[in-house]
């Protein structure tokens, strides 16, 4: 470290390179004499990696530096080694490129996987039954406001008055001798406040905006009840 600061650190290592440029002409010119034998690549290979393992104090260092024939050597491997550190720095570089787009691809694809999930949650629906007639064959009274959103949908119906309890099969169909099955699904009744109610998961979001029938059909009755039901679209629900 010098108690002169940056400047004149900068001009030390001028200085320096200015002394390793003089040397090496020297060396590369002939003008010194390199004692001993060239040592072998692996030796040379240490040097220009500046291994740890290779004491200043070695012999070889010193015919190493007088020597025109190792100091190209170890020129050539510098030049290579620092080739290959751009090598592996733009690998690795690259490398970061790739993960950084996988994450990218991998968060896009979280984010439309839990808006897939967030549209699959069922809206909850209540369709109330309670006062309609369960006189079969009779044609129901026109219900006020029976509609579903064409979404999933989890669905509770408050059954008609005197609706006996059980198993019930619980289906949208597009008219009222159940032909067109949009959705239907079990469900065993409860009571609730006097009242009997089943409650299901329905899939409508194939169903389009328009008119179809609910019905439910009692496990030991066996006839059908269809009640008149509009689907609306999702968004206008
Ligand atoms: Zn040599």
């Amino acid at each position: 470290m010098s108690i002169f600061g940056r400047e004149s650190s900068r001009a030390e290592g001028r200085f320096e390179a200015w002394l390793k440029r003089m040397h090496r002409e020297r060396v590369f010119s002939g003008e010194t004499e390199p004692a001993g034998p060239c040592p072998d690549e692996a030796f040379l290979q240490g040097v220009a990696r500046r291994s740890k393992k290779i004491r200043l104090s070695d012999p070889r260092i010193d015919h190493a530096a007088n020597c025109a024939n190792c100091m190209n050597r170890i020129l050539v491997m510098r030049q290579n080694i620092s080739a290959e550190r751009r090598k592996l720095a733009f690998g690795l570089a690259a490398a970061c490129l790739v993960l950084i787009a996988g994450m990218a691809g991998w968060s896009r694809y979280e984010m439309h996987h839990r808006q897939m999930i967030a549209s699959v949650v069922p809206v909850s629906a209540t369709v109330d039954l309670w006062s309609t007639g369960t006189f079969r064959g009779e044609q129901p009274a026109q219900l006020q406001s029976v509609s579903l959103p064409s979404a999933a949908v989890r669905l509770t119906i408050i059954l008609p008055r005197f609706s006996s309890g059980g198993q019930y099969l619980i289906a949208v169909t597009r008219d009222q001798s159940g032909n067109g099955v949009i959705a239907e699904g079990f469900a065993s009744a409860t009571a609730s406040n006097g009242q009997a109610r089943v409650s299901l998961d329905l899939d409508l979001r194939s169903a389009k905006a328009g008119e179809y029938f609910l019905s439910t059909t009692h496990e030991q009755d066996q006839a059908a009840y269809y009640y008149p039901l509009q689907i609306k679209d999702c968004a206008s629900k």
